[in-house]
């Protein structure tokens, strides 16, 4: 039975989104409380030792007066803050940590089980045993509920096969013979990591060959080199610049041009700054591109990968690097009912229709962060999108 208390909004999950949502939120005079453990995703189901792709300028947290930035939080810890030196994700989970002490003072630190609604009101179960009434309900719960298998790997368990976002610390693969499936920063930041944490680590990825970003520009820019390529959060260039400042015409095209964008646009490639340690460590036969898993099959306590091309491949574990796929149906935070009632772009098997306040299809309920993607573009799967959607739904919700 929920208590009496009823709260103006509810945040679910205290990632970027989540806290950035709320800090607006509070200083509009909402009754805001976000449930979860500040910056859980990046603490835990991040590797260990993992820099952001990012750049500095580019992750920051939003808050009403942009007094909590990761430039603040660098200048106060002594510690570096500059373009082109990535920051490492420990600082990055301090600096998350740090704004939600600043700029979020109501927090309960629980998981939600589910959300359910009453009535004109939400009810939300706690992993605790407690629950709270609200009169809206953010949801803001990043990346985790989506992960995406490739197809020969569904339906073999965990500890042998892992989605990346399971993998934490890699001290456990000392000595095992791992495999990487997937061709992106995640994918290689992991297989690099393994290799040096004493895996004996081969990737494999269906693209060809391994993309790379370049070194940033120095900033600040010259007024030439602003105008023929500007910066951007999603990085350089006028494509760049439009999807990551133009969040409100993006949501104006059509829901299939959208989605393909958000699908196509930056694609798997790895940071600049991690190439080298790649390359010194994975020759062609531990980087195995143009190559895809057909068939897996446990063998005793290992697993034995089809290769295509007709190799296989005996291991002790695989993780699958291989993104996210959004999908209503997956959000199972949300009752049955609920979740029955958040119409979906292709259905329940696409993600969320939102309105021009991340508003779902149900009154009252909110979503922000990579839920968002299909309909306020790419940068929503990013920090640098953050001060974008807490100023554009906190003056929606109720106070
Ligand atoms: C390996 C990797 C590297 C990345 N690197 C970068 C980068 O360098 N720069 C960048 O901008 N972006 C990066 N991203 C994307 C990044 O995930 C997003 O930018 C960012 O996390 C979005 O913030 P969020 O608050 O939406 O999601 P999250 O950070 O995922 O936060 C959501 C939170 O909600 C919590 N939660 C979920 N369900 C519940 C529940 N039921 N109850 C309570 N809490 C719940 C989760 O535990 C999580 O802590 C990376 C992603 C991955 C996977």
């Amino acid at each position: 039975m929920a208590g009496t208390e009823i709260l103006d909004t509810a945040v679910v999950g205290a990632g970027p989104y989540g806290l950035s949502v709320a800090a607006h939120a509070t200083a509009r005079g909402s009754r805001t409380r976000v449930f979860g453990t500040p910056m859980k995703a990046w603490a835990e189901h991040m590797p260990m030792g993992m820099k952001l792709k990012s750049e500095p300028w580019a992750s920051h947290l939003s808050d009403p007066r942009d007094s909590f930035t990761l430039r603040e939080y660098c200048r106060l810890e002594g510690l570096p803050y500059e373009h082109g030196v990535p920051t490492p994700v420990e600082t990055f989970v301090d600096y998350g940590r740090w704004f939600q002490r600043q700029a979020v003072p109501d927090l309960h630190e629980c998981d939600v089980r589910r959300v359910d609604r009453e009535g004109r009101e939400f009810t939300l179960e706690l992993a605790d045993g407690s629950s709270v009434r609200s009169r809206s309900v953010v949801l803001a719960a990043g990346f985790l509920p989506f992960p995406r298998m490739p197809e020969a790997l569904v339906g073999l368990t965990a500890p042998r096969v892992l989605h990346s976002s399971a993998v934490n610390d890699l001290a456990a693969y000392d000595g095992k013979q791992v495999t990487v499936v997937g061709g992106g920063q995640a994918a290689i930041e992991i297989a690099v990591l393994l290799d040096e944490a004493g895996a004996d680590v081969t990737l494999v990825a269906r693209t060809g060959a391994l993309r790379w970003n370049s070194l940033p520009g120095p900033l600040p820019a010259t007024l030439w080199e602003r105008v023929r390529r500007p910066e951007s959060g999603l990085g350089p260039g006028y494509y760049n610049k439009v999807l990551s400042d133009l969040q409100v015409v993006f949501r104006r095209m059509p829901k299939d041009y959208r989605m393909e964008v958000v699908r196509k646009t930056l694609g798997p490639e790895g940071s600049w700054w991690i190439r080298d340690r790649f390359e010194k460590s994975f020759d062609a036969e531990h980087a195995r591109t143009g190559t895809r898993i057909t068939a897996a099959r446990p063998q005793g306590d290992r697993l034995v990968l089809e290769l295509s091309g007709g190799r296989e491949l005996e291991v002790d574990h695989v993780i699958a690097a291989t993104g996210f796929e959004v999908e209503v149906r997956r959000l199972t935070v949300l009752g049955d009912e609920l979740r029955g009632a958040v119409r979906g772009l292709r259905g329940p098997d696409g993600p969320p229709e939102l309105g021009a306040r991340f508003d779902s299809s149900v009154p009252g309920l909110h979503m922000v962060g990579l839920a968002a993607a299909a309909t306020f573009g790419p940068s929503m799967r990013f920090v640098c999108g953050a001060a974008f959607a807490a100023r554009t739904v906190a003056p929606r919700l109720p106070r």
